[in-house]
């Protein structure tokens, strides 16, 4: 395939991942490198690079992106809150070029970012 990412291969079923959700338009799973108890990536079946990238053609799995966020926080279990951050290119350390969101809980996250000089 011409244009393909890791993502889009655990989407298949070709590399392995603990997935927790998948429907016809996104996939849950794991991070492999847990940044917080809770750690799970949200990513739209379909290639998008980036958010840099999203077309108003996107609007559907963008919006049920978020409500998988709510259902597995909800199985997770993190009614005291979460975190979802979507990281986009260089300035943001994106690291896989397939548009994901992460969320994070489990414990108190603290403030939204840290400083660095
Ligand atoms: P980002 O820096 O926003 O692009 O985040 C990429 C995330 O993908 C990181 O948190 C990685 O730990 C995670 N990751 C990389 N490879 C895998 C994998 N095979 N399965 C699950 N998560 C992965």
């Amino acid at each position: 395939m011409a244009e393909d990412t890791l993502f889009a291969k655990i989407v298949r079923g070709e590399i392995p991942a603990d997935i927790i959700y998948q429907d016809e338009l996104v996939t849950a799973f794991r991070d492999i490198n847990p940044a917080a108890p809770t750690h799970f990536l949200i990513v739209p079946n379909a290639i998008i690079p980036t958010v840099a990238d999203v077309r108003a053609e996107h609007e559907p799995a963008l919006g049920r992106m978020f409500v998988v966020a709510r259902r597995v926080a909800e199985q997770e279990g993190l009614e005291k809150g979460f975190r979802l951050v979507v990281n986009c290119r260089e300035h943001a350390n994106q690291e896989v070029y397939h548009l994901h969101m992460h969320l994070l809980g489990g414990r108190p996250l603290g403030p939204l970012l840290v400083q660095t000089p």
